[in-house]
């Protein structure tokens, strides 16, 4: 039997300032930590994983 909490969260993240050309992230929704490479210029675009419509 599965249980219907396996749902994947979309993770919101919520990223920090980028430090060594790394960006700590942490989900607003489950509060799951993740290291995301920091763009090498244009700021922030989205990070690897953007929800796909
Ligand atoms: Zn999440």
């Amino acid at each position: 039997m599965r249980s219907k909490k396996d749902e994947p969260c979309t993770h919101h993240w919520l990223l920090e300032s980028p430090e060594g050309g790394a960006v700590r992230g942490r989900c607003k929704l489950c509060g799951e930590c993740r290291v995301f490479n920091a763009p090498p210029r244009r700021g922030y675009g989205a990070p690897a994983r953007t929800h796909s419509a």
